[in-house]
């Protein structure tokens, strides 16, 4: 693999590659790689002439301070784990060379920002749209992988995408879980023994709420089951849930099945937070 932390070189290596008309794939992730990262990666490897990840725990999206700082950091085991799944291209840039003195660009994404993670993480998604624009102009790959772990993200990273006609194709990949069906994160690393057993009541919830909502009952009732299922039977705080159409993520008064509805997630469990959403289609 090879491994560059510089712009210029990165370029000057992929060139040669966009020049004889290569496909690029590209995952941006922040690390503390676990099988969901591995998983975009192979999806790219399958689908790419090259595959190129990236490794940078992004300031900018970080609402908390000592979320940055607690954010697990595991640059070895990481690249041992990327050339073991043979990715091609590791480009690990420091902040310095990733903003700069005197930056002004900031994002707006309206009433994206305003629900669910925009809400409860203000300034996370001009943050992120900020790091993927920039590494979206540095590799210029053709394709560009994103788990639907974050749909929230993903949404917001396909109008970023279509708006400022990035010639990317951005892949969903489905979210890798852990056999109890805890969705995969990096942050599940900091989690105590116990914490890690609770944390399997976000899907829990998720999957009650589905079968009640096929079962006929009513978005509100099944809103209201979820909060009291919280504030009752689970160490997990919950911050949201939410019944949302896929695409534009606003809340459904109505649960029609067929129609593409999401359910998300969220809540602090000791001194993580942790979210997750399923999809009923
Ligand atoms: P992160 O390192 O958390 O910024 O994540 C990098 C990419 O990996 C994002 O596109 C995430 O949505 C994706 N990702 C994180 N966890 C999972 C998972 N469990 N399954 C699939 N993709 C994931």
């Amino acid at each position: 693999m090879e491994v560059f932390s510089d712009i210029k070189g990165l370029r000057q290596y992929l060139k040669s590659f966009q020049d004889q008309r290569k496909s690029i794939g590209f995952i941006p992730t922040m690390g503390a790689l676990h099988r969901g990262h591995l998983e975009l990666i192979k999806v790219s490897t399958k689908a790419n002439d090259i595959t190129v990840c990236s490794i940078f725990v992004n300031p900018t999206q970080f609402n908390n301070p000592n979320d940055l700082k607690n954010y697990p950091r595991e640059i070895s085991k990481d690249i041992a784990k990327l050339e073991g799944i043979y990715c091609d291209v590791l480009f690990i840039p420091d902040g310095k060379i990733m903003y700069r003195k005197g930056d002004i660009l900031n994002f707006d994404f309206g009433y994206l920002e305003e629900i669910m993670e925009g809400k409860y993480r203000p300034g996370h998604f001009k943050g992120v749209a900020l790091i993927v624009a920039k590494l979206f102009n540095i590799v210029s790959p053709n394709k560009a992988y994103f788990g639907t772990k974050d749909l929230q993200q993903l949404t917001m990273i396909q109008k970023l995408t279509q708006e400022l006609f990035f010639d990317v194709e951005i892949i969903p990949v489905e979210t890798v879980r852990a056999s109890d069906g805890l969705a995969l994160s990096s942050r599940n690393l900091l989690l105590t023994k116990e914490e890690r057993n609770q944390a399997i009541d976000l899907i829990q919830a998720l999957n009650e709420a589905k079968n009640k909502l096929y079962a006929g009952e009513s978005v509100l009732s099944v809103k209201e089951y979820v909060k009291e299922y919280f504030k009752n039977e689970s160490l997990i705080q919950l911050e949201y849930f939410e019944i949302v159409d896929s695409e534009f993520l606003n809340n459904i008064a109505h649960f029609k099945p067929g129609k593409r509805v999401s359910l998300c997630i969220a809540g602090q469990l000791g001194k993580v937070r942790l979210i997750d959403n399923l999809s009923l289609n």
